[in-house]
């Protein structure tokens, strides 16, 4: 690995923490207990700062002033247009503020500042540019319905949406929630994750400087059972949507059914494969095989967590692979060329190299890595296992880390057979030049996504969510909207009949 990039001594990263308070009907404040707790700085295990530690009562105080944002306005009645407006302007900050936003993502969550700077502000831009652009587009039917009647359908916001997110990519996951639920006219009580509050917080204090009006979006820092639980179970919040792990979002949806039966889009793990076959380009398919794992640290819901490989082709593909892990540059995630930063924390840390333990005890061949990078915070070795059983653990858990396992297959049954012999079902890769193969694959696959010789690319306008338990309803695209619309039926007798 190369150590040219020195994690001893952290760059200072360039910016201020300005924002630390719960953000309640436009105002920064403290938690109704005066509590705080500590956020991290994921390359040392330094406390970067206090933040105010939301619970119930905050909740309530939040989900009070949403509601009232909602029931009086101006927000779901103001024209369309001028949401749109505010939204947009907003976008300008957030250009604007790119670099300090991008600093608080790296510092935060300890993804390398070169990413967060071409990849999670770019398409947390583009999400609140697109999504202001339908703010004025969104519009019902008219109804053909038999009979003397006129009918046409309104599509009106839902309400309070109260949306809880992770910290994998904090502002992204924010753009994903926020930006659909305000241009449909709704108000929001959204839950950031207890490791990555920052960011959040800064992007929120500049939607109000572009206009928003106090109370249409509240922000609550604070822990799963202790804030999250509340917002899932309040009784005033109309709908529900949650990113996180699959057993968190099984939490989430009991909570909702036991109190309103507030509807729940849920976006959780995966544990995807990533297929190449005979007649790729297998240099690419190495090279994008290793994107899809290594990204962000592998701490991707979509990461590509099963490589399977054509026999014909494994041997040389393994060996490529491993040289690219020996290759990955770990280090500081501030500093220039380095590619891989530190986990999110230490239970992730943790949990990751038992992992990786486990895959070494259970068989599977350990080509690459294993073991922690340098002494200090959380950094981990990319690490590359071939050989690998599809009844192995490493092969069927979500490690949500740096760990690649690939394994071998003959023939094109046998893998649609292995690819969807899993709980999840959030997306795939498949390499191969033969349309044939392709077509066959993108409809055997029970998937969300599927990216033919290609992988990860997100774009505002595509549609993004899970089969299976990988969750329900889609983000993003014309489809994120319906998340956040209710469809009201309106009829009218025509009085004419003649007519
Ligand atoms: P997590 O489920 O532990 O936490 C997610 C959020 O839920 C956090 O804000 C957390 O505080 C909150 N939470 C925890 N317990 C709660 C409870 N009892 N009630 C209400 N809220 C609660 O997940 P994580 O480990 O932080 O995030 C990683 C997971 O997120 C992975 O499984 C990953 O695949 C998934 N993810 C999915 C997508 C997607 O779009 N499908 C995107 C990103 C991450």
């Amino acid at each position: 690995y190369s150590t040219s990039a020195a994690y001893d001594v952290p760059i200072n990263p360039p910016v201020q923490i300005n924002y630390t308070k719960l953000l309640i009907n436009g105002e920064f404040v403290d938690a109704a207990s005066g509590k705080t707790f500590p956020t991290f700085d994921p390359r040392t295990g330094d406390v970067i700062a206090h933040i105010s530690e939301a619970d119930a009562e905050d909740v309530n105080r939040a989900v009070s002033a949403a509601r009232k944002a909602f029931d009086e306005g101006p927000w779901p009645k103001m024209s369309a247009h001028d949401r749109s407006r505010i939204m947009l302007k907003f976008v300008d900050l957030l250009e604007k503020h790119s670099e300090e936003l991008a600093a608080l993502e790296t510092w935060d969550n300890g993804k390398t500042y070169a990413k967060a700077t071409t990849d999670d502000l770019p398409l947390t831009i583009r999400i609140f540019r697109y999504y202001a652009g339908w703010a004025d587009k969104i519009h019902g039917l008219t109804v053909p319905a038999d009979g003397l009647y006129h009918v046409h359908t309104l599509h009106e916001p839902i309400g309070v949406a109260g949306q809880i997110i992770p910290w994998n990519f904090p502002l992204l996951m924010f753009a994903w929630k926020v930006a659909p639920a305000l241009a449909c006219g709704n108000t929001v009580v959204l839950k950031t994750a207890e490791q990555t509050p920052l960011s959040a917080l800064y992007a929120s204090k500049l939607l109000h400087e572009a206009g928003l009006p106090q109370g249409v979006l509240n922000v609550l820092s604070g822990y799963g059972p202790v804030v999250g639980a509340p917002l899932a179970s309040h009784i005033d919040v109309d709908k529900l949507a949650f990113t996180g792990s699959t057993d968190t979002g099984k939490a989430v949806v009991k909570l909702a059914a036991k109190s309103n039966l507030k509807p729940v889009t849920l976006e959780l793990g995966g544990k995807s494969p990533f297929i190449v076959f005979q007649d790729a380009d297998v240099d690419k398919a190495i090279e994008d095989a290793h994107f899809a794992l290594f990204y962000n640290q592998g701490q991707c819901c979509t990461a590509g967590s099963r490589t399977f490989v054509h026999e014909s082709i494994y041997d040389d593909f393994v060996e490529k692979s491993r040289e690219l892990a020996l290759k990955r540059v770990v280090g500081d995630p501030f500093k220039k060329g380095v590619e891989q930063g530190p986990q999110i924390d230490a239970e992730q840390f943790e949990k990751i190299l038992k992992y990786i333990k486990i895959g070494i005890e259970s068989g599977a061949r350990l080509e690459a890595g294993g073991e922690r990078f340098g002494s200090k915070g959380y950094y981990i070795q990319p690490t590359v296992f071939s050989d690998v059983q599809d009844d192995m653990l490493i092969a069927k858990d979500e490690i949500f880390g740096p760990v690649q396992s690939i394994s071998k297959f003959r023939d094109i049954n046998e893998v649609i057979q292995r690819a969807n012999a899993t709980q999840y079902g959030l997306a795939a890769g498949v390499y191969t030049k033969a349309l044939d193969t392709a077509n066959t694959m993108t409809r055997a696959l029970r998937v969300g996504t599927v990216w033919v010789n290609c992988y990860d690319v997100f774009d505002a306008s595509i549609p993004f969510g899970g089969y299976k338990m990988s969750g329900n309803g889609r983000e993003k695209g014309m489809y994120g909207l319906s998340n956040y619309l209710q469809v009201k039926s309106v009829i009218t007798p025509l009085k004419n009949p003649a007519w």
